[in-house]
């Protein structure tokens, strides 16, 4: 049976058969349902023969059905916000979309938790606890527009997590679709609870090609207390991972993030910030213990800082004053992309390896004849060096993948990981092997187990 022809037959059995949610099959439409963020450039993306947007488990369910009789693939969706090719389309394929299953199911304050359906947005969760006197933290930076289930799928990190953790910390449990169209429950309400393999866990960070999340149970936690913050500049890359070794060592901060000197420079161009842009990198952190204990806990980082090298360290307990010196982190990633294509990479080393990682990049920027601009979680030695080429250029966009492979390979030597949260999606697959070793195969025997005809999501993450 030709893939055409596979596809033709799952229009007509979606089209009479029990529903499966709104079917998508205009051409224009599909289009966009094509890609995620990933770089066009180096990331392939397929046409899909048709999307659905399911509103209800049992419509996710008649879709994975209706897929699996005429042997489909199936690539679910969140938002489309991610950096890796996950959630592009596989030429062919039906592409499941959760963006309408917005629904938040329960909160019940009492046990500190939320259920709620797949494709609600981060921040409406966020909103909702807030709105019960409550607290959601796991917070990527696409906040405002990635949906829980992808977060779920790629255990999204995020600027809180050196403190909270990622969003495999917050989860409690979940409801999957597998790949012949059953719905199970996994994990629990409990906040503990150990009885059978962790399979909520598993299911998290499994990018798609494990089943589809319907519904997830969420931890939720008391709000932080204000926050006091710090911004240090350091003169040399060195200088900064000893001061990130020394906070990390004896201080719990809230947030603590890192940005080069290509990046501050960057910055400054697209929006000045009045930033020092010959220092080496500026080092931002938070502490959320609230009034004059978070003052104490960065005033005390300040002066980590300061033994470590740092030419200059202010803080302020002031709200307004601490969002003006986050900004430019904040401002990072859009600089670097307003200077032209960017190769986002979220590489993970052991936190003592991160002035080694610095290091390295610099020489990989040189060694490539590319512009490389770094920042990132330090607190989790996850950092996001960001390759920035001419993507109409394929000279530059060879040097671009070359400095990437390159990227990738430093960080697995310096015991790292090749992702730190972004997922392997269609973007890190050639290196997956390099960082599994022994483990692959254990790796497959778990994609067999589960999903045995290699439906969902194939040829991403493992
Ligand atoms: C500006 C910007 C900033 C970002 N910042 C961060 C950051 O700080 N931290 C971070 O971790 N990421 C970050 N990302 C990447 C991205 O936002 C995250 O990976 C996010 O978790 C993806 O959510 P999504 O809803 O867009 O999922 P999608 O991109 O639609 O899908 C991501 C993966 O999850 C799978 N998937 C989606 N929904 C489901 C489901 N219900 N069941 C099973 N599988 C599913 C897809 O198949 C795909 O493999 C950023 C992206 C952008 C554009």
């Amino acid at each position: 049976m030709t893939a055409a022809t596979a596809a033709d037959r799952l229009l007509d059995d979606l089209a009479s058969g029990p529903p499966a949610g709104d079917l998508v099959t205009d051409p224009e439409v599909l289009a966009s349902y094509r890609r995620d963020q990933a770089a066009p450039a180096l990331v392939p993306a397929g046409m899909p023969a048709a999307v659905v947007r399911p509103r209800t488990t049992e419509e996710v369910q008649a879709a994975v059905r209706a897929a699996a009789r005429h042997q489909v693939p199936v690539v679910p969706r969140g938002a489309g916000s991610g950096l890796s090719g996950g959630a592009n389309a596989i030429d062919g394929c039906l592409v499941v979309s959760l963006e309408r299953m917005t629904d938040v199911v329960e909160l019940d304050g009492a046990s500190l938790l939320a259920t709620v359906q797949p494709g609600l947005v981060n921040l409406n969760l966020r909103e909702a606890a807030e709105r019960e006197g409550l607290f959601y933290a796991p917070d990527p930076a696409s906040y405002e527009f990635s949906t829980i289930g992808g977060n779920i799928a790629t255990n999204a990190g995020g600027l809180c997590c050196v403190k909270y953790g990622v969003t495999r910390d917050a989860l409690l449990g979940l409801e999957v679709v597998l790949a012949d169209g059953r719905a199970v429950r996994v994990g629990r309400r409990a906040r503990k609870g150990v009885a059978g393999y962790d399979l909520a866990s598993l299911f998290c960070g499994s990018e798609g090609t494990l089943g589809i999340v319907t519904q997830a149970t969420v931890r939720l936690i008391p709000p932080p207390r204000s926050s006091a913050t710090l911004a240090a500049s350091f003169p040399t890359l060195g200088s900064a991972g000893a001061a990130i070794a020394k906070i990390s060592r004896n201080a719990t901060p809230s947030v603590l993030e890192l940005m080069d000197r290509t990046t501050i420079q960057a910055v400054e161009r697209m929006a000045p910030q009045e930033l020092d842009d010959t220092v080496a990198a500026l080092l931002f952190a938070r502490s959320d213990l609230g009034g004059a204990a978070a003052l104490r806990a960065v005033d005390e980082m300040a002066r980590w800082c300061e033994e470590a090298g740092a030419t200059l360290a202010l803080t302020t307990d002031e709200e307004a004053e601490g969002r003006m010196l986050m900004a430019a982190r904040r401002l990072a990633y859009p600089a670097l992309e307003h200077q032209g294509a960017t190769l986002l990479d979220d590489v993970g080393v052991p936190l003592g390896q991160i002035p080694a990682l610095l290091d390295g990049i610099e020489r990989i920027a040189g060694e490539h004849g590319v512009t490389i601009g770094t920042f990132g979680h330090a607190g989790d030695g996850n950092m996001h060096p960001t390759i920035v080429f001419d993507h109409r250029d394929p000279d530059s966009v060879a040097r671009a993948r070359a400095a990437f492979a390159a990227l990738v390979r430093l960080a697995l030597d310096l015991g790292g990981t090749v992702t730190g949260e972004h997922g392997v999606g269609l973007l890190k697959r050639g290196f997956l092997d390099g960082e599994l070793g022994e483990a692959a195969e254990l790796n497959h025997a778990v994609k067999r187990a589960l999903d045995p005809h290699g439906l969902f999501n194939p040829g991403k993450g493992i």
